[in-house]
């Protein structure tokens, strides 16, 4: 049953220009190569804008300015003029959040509420938090008096939260006396364009932030180059392994945010429809398009079938379609290679012997569209229990004792994130110290501050974002 509503619509105009170019020692060029790409909007497929195909020239070129404002102007600036300039970018952030949330949807399809009260309101966070870090960075290390800054860094970055992991690499880098060379994911560069532009509004010395953008081989190109001291990659677990092989024996310093398979346990003893809106929550936001979803339930077996039928009708009330409404709860899924994998792994889902639920709901004529979906009758072997959908599709399993139940969270070569529903607060505790995860929310899903530290173990990766943890990173002590 679809629900019938009136649309509301986010009207607030952006402007998107014909065409965008690198953003290199605070001026905008064109790439060498003089190739662009286009960028789309998921939603229904139209061109937004030409982008500039970053070539090895263009990397150069961004590594040679960032350096340039390493030496004369980021690092011996006083800690407390780079602030200065970190809560800027937060205050510009803060003013033109509409426009942030507006493009960000244009661009990656993800719902407007999403990018307006979670991404750019996380984005600004970022930069106010780490502008309180720069003039205090002694206190950053244990026993390291005075640490001081990595040099030049190549932060590359996914397409899922575009603004907001821009944001996590670039403030704490900042704040420690760090350039950076900023590569945003393909089908998303629309919104580190502009945070760019927020950069030279702001007056930040030409060449600290430099962007450059392009695909796979741009970032390749970052990784590969001898002036880069230090790189900070989100995205798969297979381009960070790439990633780590190229690095490896450089002096290269690495930090790496991949991919995850989280569980979510839920216990006979939590309060069900609580936990429901947490599965919903920890699969269903930004399209399931997130490393740390809750993309396995594990739930108690005796309460297995109260909890597929609440799941059941919730998932009927979820508005999917048009990402610029208000009111949708389930955007365009980010891109057609994107549509073509989630349809896939959906598929062998079924060829396996899942059993597929999904919301009846019809999906817009044009643009990438998946349904909430969920798999009951799923074994731990399935390909949908064990490889990252990245797409709105849950995998139930059930468990007897908080033993298996750990035993069965733990069964992934991935360890980012895990949540625990349960109303004993000692369960809680047994179970989360025994997650191999760096993150276990317990009775809640996908909170995030500033201040709290995030990333995984394992294939999901190594180094911390976030907190005093994500300082490090980005000091040699
Ligand atoms: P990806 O290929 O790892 O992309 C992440 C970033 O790395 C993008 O900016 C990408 O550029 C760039 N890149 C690609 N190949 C590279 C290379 N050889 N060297 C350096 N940089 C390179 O991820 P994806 O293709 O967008 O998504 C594939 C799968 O990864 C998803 O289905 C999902 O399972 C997972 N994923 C995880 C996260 C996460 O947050 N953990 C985020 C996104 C995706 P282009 O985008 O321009 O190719
Ligand atoms: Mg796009």
């Amino acid at each position: 049953m679809a629900l019938a509503y009136a649309p509301s619509l986010e009207t607030t105009p952006v402007r998107i220009a014909p065409r965008y170019e690198h953003f290199i020692g605070g001026r905008w060029v064109g790439s060498t190569g003089g190739e662009t790409f286009a960028t789309v909007n998921p939603a229904n497929e139209e061109v937004l804008a030409q982008v500039a195909a970053g070539t090895a020239d263009d990397v150069d070129r961004a590594v040679a300015a960032a350096r340039t404002a390493y030496e004369r102007s980021w690092r011996p600036m006083r800690p407390a003029d780079r602030a200065k300039y970190l809560y800027r970018i937060a205050r510009a952030i803060t003013e033109r959040s509409r426009e942030l949330a507006v493009l960000e949807t244009k661009d990656g399809g993800k719902p407007i509420k999403e990018s307006r009260d979670f991404d750019v309101v996380q984005a600004a966070a970022h930069f106010f938090y780490y502008a309180g870090w720069a003039d205090k960075l002694r206190y950053a290390i244990h026993g390291a008096t005075d640490p001081a800054p990595v040099g030049v860094v190549g932060s590359i970055v996914p397409w899922n939260f575009p603004l907001l992991m821009a944001a996590w690499k670039l403030a704490p880098a900042l704040a420690c006396g760090n350039t950076v060379v900023l590569k945003p994911a393909e089908t998303t560069p629309l919104t580190a364009l502009l945070l760019a532009e927020i950069c030279e509004e702001a007056d930040l010395p030409p060449g600290v932030v430099n962007v450059v953008t392009g695909d796979g081989r741009t970032g390749a190109a970052l990784v590969g180059h001898p002036g880069v001291d230090k790189i900070a990659f989100t995205g798969s677990t297979e381009v960070g392994k790439i990633i780590q092989r190229t690095v490896a024996g450089t002096g290269k310093r690495l930090t790496l945010e991949l991919g995850g398979k989280a569980a979510n346990i839920v216990f006979a003893d939590a309060p069900l429809d609580q936990a429901v809106e947490g599965v919903v929550n920890g699969i269903y936001f930004n399209q399931g398009h997130v490393c740390c979803a809750g993309s396995r339930l594990l739930v108690q077996e005796s309460v297995h079938d109260a909890l597929v039928e609440k799941l059941a009708a919730r998932i009927e009330t979820l508005r999917l379609g048009d990402p610029l409404d208000k009111n949708t709860d389930i955007g365009a899924i980010n891109s057609a290679a994107q549509h073509a994998k989630i349809t896939e792994l959906v598929r062998s889902g079924i060829d396996e012997g899942a059993v597929l639920h999904e919301q009846s709901c019809a999906l817009p004529a044009r643009g990438w569209y998946h349904r909430a979906s969920f798999f009951t009758g799923v074994s731990q072997a399935h390909r949908i229990a064990r490889e990252e959908i990245f797409g709105p599709v849950l995998a139930i399993m059930t468990f007897r004792t908080a033993d298996e139940a750990i035993e069965k969270a733990n069964n992934t070569p991935y360890g980012l994130s895990a949540g625990v529903w349960t109303d004993k607060g000692a369960k809680s505790m047994y179970v989360a110290q025994r997650l191999r995860a760096g993150v276990v929310w317990c009775s809640t899903f996908n909170q995030f501050d500033p201040s709290s530290p995030f990333g995984g173990y394992r294939e999901s990766g190594f180094g911390r974002e976030g907190g005093v943890a994500g300082l490090r990173p980005y000091l040699s002590a």
